[in-house]
């Protein structure tokens, strides 16, 4: 049976982003179709400055929220990276596998390091190093197919590149991954600057909308939205980053094409407002099924040490053979 493996980070609040470029793949499809583990991948969220009460709660709520969309813990693996030791014991491995110029090409760790500077911090060693755990993640299951949005791939495919290596340096250890991205939203925009992807880890602004937004916030800050000058609705990234934004949220929502929705509008103010109804007819569930989970803790508790167990289960055997592999 196909095996895949994904993961989020406790950073931020769960956005409209994560939902739409990653989670709702995991519950609609990934998790009946293939034998399946999300983590919330806490570790991750400590490669740059960080409260550790926040990391937690936020580390809590990401999974409950998982399990809001819909992940069901019957049909799939919902864990806490931190819990299972092997993605460590893995990454320092794969570590003696990667090499520092391949690192340092990763777009992300640059972006996020040119940021970590421009305020007059330092860059942690693990910001650098971090895709090389997210290769461990992936690795020590198996996985054969990892969804993600746009904004991961290169990772994915630096994962491919190490486990190829590895696999020809010291023999068959890893099956080698493929990314799996979403055909629309792969990659969903900040609402006041389509320029920039919608990141749970920014500062709240008002073009991010949250999984939780009540109905009136996800109305104001659609409504709000940056649109471009000229009035036609076109789908055009490039000249109209604004509106092709809302169009390809709308067509996510909708299961419909951006393109034919694109020519069904005539101004920005209806595509708005349809944009907005049918986000807060998306989160709506999962706003409801949040409520009712908040009210029983001790249920999020046991999925995450049964998840746990399960993966630990899984990754076990596979790092043990990394080890003798290598020689150790
Ligand atoms: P973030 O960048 O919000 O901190 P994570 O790194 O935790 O998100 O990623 C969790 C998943 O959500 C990944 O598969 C990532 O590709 C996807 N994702 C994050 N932001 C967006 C976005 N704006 N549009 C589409 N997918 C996204």
């Amino acid at each position: 049976m196909t095996r895949i493996f994904s993961g989020i980070k406790p950073t931020g609040h769960l956005t409209l982003g994560n939902y739409l470029g990653a989670v709702r793949q995991w519950v609609d499809t990934d998790q009946h179709r293939a034998e399946a583990l999300f983590c919330v991948v806490d570790l991750h969220a400590l490669t740059v400055e960080h409260d550790p009460a926040r990391v937690r709660r936020l580390s809590r709520q990401a999974a409950t929220l998982l399990l809001a969309a819909g992940l069901d813990p019957a049909h799939c693996t919902v864990f806490v990276q931190s819990h299972v030791d092997e993605h460590t014991r893995l990454a320092y491995l794969l570590e003696c596998t990667a090499t520092d110029g391949e690192m340092r090409r990763m777009i992300q760790y640059k972006e996020k390091a040119a940021r970590e500077r421009a305020t007059g911090g330092s860059v942690r060693l693990s910001l650098l190093t971090y895709p090389v755990l997210m290769a461990a993640d992936i690795l020590a299951y198996g996985a054969d197919e990892v969804p993600v949005g746009d904004d991961q791939a290169q990772h994915v495919e630096l994962t491919r590149d190490l486990a190829a290596r590895f696999n020809q340096r010291y023999g068959h250890a890893f099956t080698v991954p493929r990314a799996v991205l979403p055909t629309v939203a792969a990659r969903v925009m900040d609402l006041q600057d389509p320029t920039s992807k919608m990141g749970k880890s920014h500062a709240e602004t008002s073009g991010i909308v949250y999984l939780l937004d009540e109905p009136d916030v996800v109305h104001k800050k659609v409504m709000r939205a940056v649109t471009d000058s000229g009035s036609e609705v076109t789908y055009d990234r490039e000249g109209q980053p604004g509106v092709t934004n809302l169009l390809e949220i709308l067509a996510a929502c909708t299961h419909r094409s951006p393109v034919e929705l694109a020519a069904s509008y005539a101004s920005y103010g209806a595509l708005k407002r349809d944009t907005a109804d049918a986000v807060v007819e998306l989160l709506r569930p999962v706003r409801e099924r949040h409520a009712r989970l908040c009210a029983d803790p001790g249920h999020v508790d046991e999925v995450l040490r049964a998840g746990a167990e399960q993966a630990r289960s899984l990754a076990r055997p596979t790092v043990d053979a990394a080890y003798r592999a290598i020689g150790l």
